[in-house]
């Protein structure tokens, strides 16, 4: 097993997507995949430019771990 199949296991997401990722972020304490850790970068960005929960027709690009995340984290007082 290589580093990166270790590594790897640390993001909930990585079992789906190939190749595996070499570097990972770290988002509010959770360890994430390049790839998520931008989604939910973004997904936080479009919550804050609208001001409330992205409507579904956004959210649906969103993986659910995504938006779990993000819920977590962000200020609801928007
Ligand atoms: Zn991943």
């Amino acid at each position: 097993m290589s580093i990166y199949q270790e590594n790897a296991k640390q993001c909930r997401c990585c079992g789906k997507h190939v190749p595996l990722p070499t570097v990972l972020r770290e988002y509010n304490g959770t360890t994430l995949c390049p790839t998520t850790f931008s989604n939910v970068m973004e997904y936080k960005r479009l919550w804050s430019t609208i001001g409330s929960r992205p409507p579904g027709n956004i959210r649906k690009h969103f993986s659910d771990y995504v938006q779990q995340l993000v819920e977590e984290t962000i200020d609801k007082k928007y």
